[in-house]
C-alpha cells in the first residue's frame, strides 16, 4: 500500500472517491452451526427479490447478488430461482470485457469510458474477476480507490469481485450478476479482469467485445502480454498516449498492428483495431466508443452476436456441470478422508498416483 501511495493519487487520505476494502476471505466451508442460530433478519423470497430487480431498485438488486455470492446452500437456491426468473429479461446490453496488467490504467480508463458511455443516458455496471483474491486471500483490484466519478454516479452500479472459490466458481457468480443487472435494465456491462492469468478466458466467455489495455514504454512490447489474451482481443487499446509518451505510444500502436496481421482470422471475421488515448487527460475516448459501436453493428448484421452468445451458454452450461460435479466429489467426507490417506501413499511412494487416483474414484463411484 505505501509504495503504490504516489503512484496512486487516489490512495491519498485527502480523496474523495469509492474505497473498496480489501474484504475478508471467506471459509473454505460453511458452518452447518450457523444457520441453527436464529436470523436477524428474514430472507427475502424469491419473487419479492424479482420484482424489486425488474423495477430497477439498486437495493434488491445489491442484495441479490450478495445471495449469487454466498456459500450458504440456502442463499444458492433462493439466487438461482431469481435467476431463472430474471433470465427472459435479460440479454439486452452490450457486455464488453476490459482486461490489462496492474498500472495499465484500468480503473482510470473504466471511469472516463462509463461517463462517456453514460452520457445520452441508460445504465451501467461495473463487475470485476479477480483472480488474486483466491491465492492470496487479497485483492489486486479491490485494494485501492477506484472510479472516483463513476461510482457517484446514480447510472452505475459498482461491484467489485466475488471473493473465494475456484476461478471457474468466481466467473460463474459474475455472469449470473450479469444476468440480473440486466433484469434490472443495466444495458452497458464491463467485466473488469487483470491481464495476467487465465481470467480473461472467463471474461471473454462471459463478454462481446473484449478491450484490451497496453502501454507502451513497458520493455518490449510483445512481451509483455501473453499471444493467448491479445488473440481473444476484440481490440487493442494503448493507454497513456499523452505528453512525451505519445511517441512511444504510437511506436507500439504500429507494432501492434503488425503483430496483429499474424495472428488467423477471427471468428467473428472482425479485425481487431488499435487505437491510443488517455484516460487520465480523456483524450481518443470518442473514437474508441465509435470503434465499439462499429463491431456490435458488424456482429450483429451478420449473426455472430446471437452465434457466441448461444455459444457461451453452452459453455456456461458445462461448465456448471463440472463445477458441481467436483464440488459433490470433494464435499464428501468419505472422500476427504480416502483423499488423505491416498495422498499420504503417494508421498510415501507407496502407490502410484494411478493406483491412487482410482481407488478413490472406485470408492466413491461405488456409492
Ligand atoms: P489499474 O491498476 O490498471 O486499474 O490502473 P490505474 O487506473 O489505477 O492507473 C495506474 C496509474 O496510471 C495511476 O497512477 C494513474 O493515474 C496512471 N494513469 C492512468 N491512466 C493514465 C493516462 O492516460 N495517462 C497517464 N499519464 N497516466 C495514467
Amino acid at each position: 500500500m505505501t509504495d503504490t501511495h504516489h503512484e496512486h493519487p487516489e490512495n491519498d487520505p485527502a480523496y474523495t472517491g469509492l474505497t473498496v476494502n480489501s474484504g475478508v476471505a471467506q471459509p473454505p466451508s460453511v458452518n452447518p452451526y450457523l444457520s441453527l442460530r436464529p436470523r436477524r433478519k428474514p430472507l427475502p423470497t424469491a419473487s419479492e427479490l424479482v420484482d424489486g430487480i425488474l423495477k430497477g431498485d439498486v437495493t434488491t438488486l445489491s442484495r441479490a447478488v450478495t445471495l449469487v455470492e454466498s456459500l450458504s446452500p440456502a442463499h444458492y437456491a433462493i439466487a438461482q430461482e431469481v435467476i431463472e426468473k430474471c433470465l427472459p429479461y435479460s440479454g439486452n446490453s452490450r457486455r464488453i470485457g476490459i482486461t490489462g496488467v496492474p498500472g495499465a490504467g484500468k480503473s482510470t480508463s473504466i471511469d472516463v469510458f462509463g461517463l462517456h458511455v453514460l452520457r445520452d443516458g441508460g445504465k451501467l455496471a461495473v463487475l470485476a474477476i479477480d483472480p488474486s483474491s483466491e491465492k492470496t486471500k487479497g485483492s489486486i483490484l479491490g485494494d485501492k480507490t477506484r472510479m472516483e466519478k463513476l461510482s457517484t454516479h446514480p447510472g452505475a452500479f459498482i461491484r467489485p469481485s466475488p471473493s473465494a472459490g475456484s476461478l471457474g466458481g468466481v466467473a460463474r457468480k459474475t455472469r449470473e450478476t450479469i444476468v440480473l443487472c440486466e433484469a434490472a435494465g443495466y444495458n452497458n456491462i464491463f467485466v473488469e479482469t487483470v491481464g495476467v492469468g487465465q481470467s480473461e478466458t472467463a471474461v471473454h466467455s462471459m463478454v462481446d467485445f473484449f478491450l484490451l489495455i497496453q502501454i507502451a514504454g513497458a520493455g518490449d512490447e510483445l512481451q509483455g502480454i501473453k499471444r493467448g489474451i491479445m488473440e481473444m482481443a476484440d481490440a487493442i487499446i494503448i493507454n497513456k498516449a499523452d505528453g512525451d509518451n505519445v511517441g512511444p505510444a504510437q511506436l507500439a500502436q504500429a507494432q501492434y498492428r503488425s503483430a496483429l496481421h499474424l495472428f488467423p482470422p477471427t471468428a467473428s471475421g472482425w479485425k481487431p483495431e488499435v487505437l491510443t488515448y488517455s484516460g487520465y487527460y480523456e483524450l481518443g475516448i470518442p473514437e474508441i466508443w465509435e470503434m465499439i459501436d462499429r463491431y456490435f453493428a458488424f456482429v450483429k448484421a451478420n449473426g455472430y452476436f446471437d452465434a457466441k452468445r448461444r455459444e457461451q451458454a453452452r459453455w456456461w452450461m458445462y461448465e456448471t456441470i463440472d463445477e458441481q460435479l467436483k464440488k459433490h466429489f470433494y464435499d464428501n467426507p468419505e472422500i476427504e478422508r480416502a483423499l488423505a490417506d491416498a495422498e499420504a501413499d503417494v508421498h510415501a511412494n507407496r502407490r502410484s498416483s494411478f493406483a491412487a487416483a482410482a481407488a478413490v474414484l472406485d470408492k466413491y463411484f461405488a456409492k
